[in-house]
């Protein structure tokens, strides 16, 4: 398989390309009112020395961020988050490659999902990552990356990745954020700031991916309420 120059191409390619628009943006952090600040460090997670703990999601997720700390590229400021933004990554890239590109570029965000469908995570869930261009995209938003499966102008993304990521923010709706995925707070990139990311495919499919992160957050919160003992079913005639 040629997987490997194709990977090496586009790492390449990827650290030159100056227009993705992800990136620290007006990142200036001095202008934030204390309040907006979460304030926990959540360091207690045991996870052994020097590895910082991924999020106890229900698949495997590649853990990258230490190695991603170590590029500077991050703020280790943690605030609420309200929202998860979806990104291209502009090229065809695995875990290791996309962290290859953020050792140079100054940007980061939080997961990438590869063309397998397979999660990494780089920055800590609730902290600032340098993805979307705009301060306060980056403070309130979860930027997750996905892997394209042909370059431009289509800028595909496989069906595996795109599903897996909608499956995701699906989790972090549920698990962190506490809102329901919807048109106003599952968004791309270009929400936030003037780029064409997360690229002109998944702009047609956006009512796919919203529907399949609604369907995982349903079921994330049913899986919740079911072990709640205290909680009565209530009768169908009543939920309307
Ligand atoms: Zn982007």
């Amino acid at each position: 398989m040629p997987e490997k120059n194709v990977e090496d191409e586009d790492v390449k390619a990827a650290i030159e390309r100056p227009d993705t628009g992800d990136g620290p943006g007006t990142d200036n952090l001095d202008d934030l009112p204390e309040s907006d600040f979460a304030g926990s460090s959540e360091d207690d997670t045991g996870a052994g020395p020097q590895a910082t703990a991924t999020i106890p999601y229900d698949c495997p997720v590649a853990n990258f961020i230490d190695q991603l700390s170590a590029t500077g590229h991050v703020t280790h400021t943690s605030y609420m988050k309200t929202s998860v933004t979806l990104h291209h990554n502009a090229a065809r890239l695995s875990h290791q490659g996309v962290l290859e590109v953020w050792k140079v570029r100054p940007a980061s965000a939080h997961f990438d999902v590869d063309a397998a469908g397979a999660v990494a995570q780089y920055v800590k869930v609730n902290e600032y990552a340098w993805a979307v261009g705009n301060t306060v995209g980056n403070q309130r938003s979860i930027s997750i990356e996905m892997a394209n499966a042909t370059l431009a102008p289509n800028w595909t993304v496989g069906e595996a990745t795109w599903k897996n990521a909608a499956r995701l923010a699906g989790w972090l709706f549920a698990k962190v954020i506490g809102q329901r995925p919807s048109r106003s707070n599952l968004v791309y990139h270009h929400h936030w700031s003037s780029t064409v990311c997360a690229g002109p495919f998944m702009d047609r499919i956006y009512d796919q991916v919203l529907a399949a992160a609604q369907v995982a957050y349903d079921n994330f919160t049913d899986a919740q309420s079911t072990l709640r003992p205290d909680t009565e079913p209530v009768p169908a005639e009543r939920r309307r």
